[in-house]
């Protein structure tokens, strides 16, 4: 005699439905660049923080006067009339730098 036990497994189907929706949105639009660029920009660099003057004050010395982000070019160009006597078209190459004495 013999007595036989039977285990009954369940197995269990864990249905795991993942929707990975991929959107893609192909919408990406470039703003059209119709910002003119203001000629302050041959006189100062602009980086991330801010812009510096870039006129040589003396050869080999710039002016380096820093304007933070956010500064309209009014004061730029102010800064570089006043400071400088540089106004709209004068080009860096006409530009004199004084000599050192
Ligand atoms: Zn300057």
């Amino acid at each position: 005699m013999s007595s036989s036990s039977t285990s009954n497994q369940n197995d269990s189907l864990e249905d795991n439905e993942t929707q990975n929706e991929n959107l893609n949105i192909d919408g990406k639009k470039k703003r059209g660049g119709s910002q003119k660029k203001s000629w302050v920009w041959e006189w100062f660099e602009s980086d991330e923080t801010g812009s510096i003057c870039q006129v040589e004050v003396i050869i080999g010395q710039l002016c380096n006067k820093y304007y933070k982000n956010g500064s309209s070019t009014g004061n730029l160009i102010t800064h570089l009339a006043s400071k400088h006597q540089i106004t709209e078209g004068i080009k860096k190459q006409d530009f004199v730098v004084r000599k050192k004495a």
